[in-house]
């Protein structure tokens, strides 16, 4: 038997090929692109306005699936969490974090991570495999399902109103399926989330940060986590390739000219690691040497099993986050979301440890 081709698997130019392949009118590959991603329809036997040879055609050869649900958790906080299997049993986590009118999916585009940062729970569990496209679009169409949130007539709200590209695994070192997924997810005869609605960190794969904000246009986060190289590097083994510096200069080229661009730098407090006021100051100095626009967003440690770290004391978050302040630098103290079942920054994992 002939492997059927899964759709969400293809870009909109793609899914045209294909159907003229079939030899449909353009226009049909457009019906079935909103009844997909506009609808959220995955029966082709509801795809009314297709004819039904097409209709025979499409489920003779075609597949539009969706992630497995394997576990679903909702927080004291309403932070949501499910865990999510692919078609080869592979697994990864998803988290909606809402806020009163809003919300935000935070997605991931690996099994695993390869970057192993010594913080962070997905880091401790290795890299198993990219995401495939459809597999990271697939994640949202979970959440929309869950949230019955594709369009109706009478209620246009949008609770899931943004998207973290902040899930499991470094979004840079799978760009390509990274850059084709979020084109079906802005694309606006289907999903339509704002591409500034959107926000990808990375960990600093400096080579990759210029080429990948040109060709996703989304906004750009980076997990720095330190003011130094001696720091960064003991808690993040990537920083032995690609230095502050390297990461430093990267940001500064994707500004240059384009004064609408902000970063946000995500600055982990590790308590008596990086959360001196010593600290504070070499940071402020760090990112003045390289003239960027940037906000910090100080993020409180979330522990996970077995972890060495422990989390800085309130107060001297706070004064972290003044100093930077009195400084000119926005640094607002993210607010821990959904702890109490593992759906943090930080505190994703798919797989458990070999007994
Ligand atoms: N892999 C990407 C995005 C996912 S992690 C990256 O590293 O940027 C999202 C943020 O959570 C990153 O800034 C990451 O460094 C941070 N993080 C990792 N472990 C954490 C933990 N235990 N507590 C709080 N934040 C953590
Ligand atoms: Fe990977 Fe990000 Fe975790 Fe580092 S913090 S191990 S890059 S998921």
């Amino acid at each position: 038997m002939i492997k059927k081709q899964e759709l969400t698997e293809l870009t909109k130019e793609e899914l045209a090929s294909e159907l003229q392949n079939l030899g449909e009118k353009p226009f049909r590959a457009k019906q079935l692109w909103q009844w997909i991603y506009y609808r959220g329809i995955t029966d082709f036997n509801l795809m009314s306005n297709l004819s039904l040879a097409l209709r025979q055609k499409l489920i003779d050869n075609y597949t539009i699936t969706r992630p497995k649900v394997i576990t679903e958790q909702i927080s004291v906080d309403k932070t949501h969490k499910w865990l999510l299997e692919f078609a080869d049993g592979e697994r990864v986590e998803m988290v909606y974090i809402p806020e009163k009118d809003r919300g935000a999916v935070c997605i991931s585009t690996q099994v695993g991570c390869a970057m192993g940062c010594k913080f962070c729970h997905t880091g401790s569990q290795h890299f198993t495999r990219n995401l495939t496209t459809g597999e990271i679009v697939g994640q949202f169409m979970v959440a929309r399902d869950a949230y019955k949130e594709w369009p109706s007539p009478t209620d246009e709200t949008r609770y899931l109103s943004n998207i973290v590209v902040m899930g499991m695994g470094e979004p840079l070192n799978n760009l390509d399926n990274v850059v084709r997924a979020l084109n079906i997810l802005t694309d606006s005869e289907g999903i339509s989330i704002s591409r500034r609605r959107i926000t990808m960190s990375t960990s600093g794969i400096a080579p990759k940060i210029v080429e990948a904000l040109q060709r996703t246009g989304v906004r750009l986060a980076v997990s720095l986590h330190a003011p130094n190289n001696a720091i960064r590097s003991k808690i993040m083994p990537i920083n032995d390739k690609f230095k502050i510096e390297d990461v430093m200069k990267a940001c500064a080229e994707y500004q240059q000219g384009d004064h609408s661009r902000y970063i946000t730098f995500e600055y982990l407090l590790l308590k008596g690691i990086n959360d001196s006021q010593e600290n504070a100051k070499e940071l402020i100095k760090l990112l003045k040497k390289y003239k960027l626009r940037a906000l910090f967003n100080l993020i409180p440690f979330n522990p996970w099993p077995n972890c060495i770290f422990e989390p800085s004391e309130r107060k001297t978050v706070e004064a972290f986050s003044k100093t930077l302040e009195e400084a000119g630098f926005a640094a607002p103290i993210r607010v821990a979301r959904g702890q109490d079942i593992l759906a943090a920054c930080g505190q994703l994992k798919s797989k458990m440890p070999k007994a």
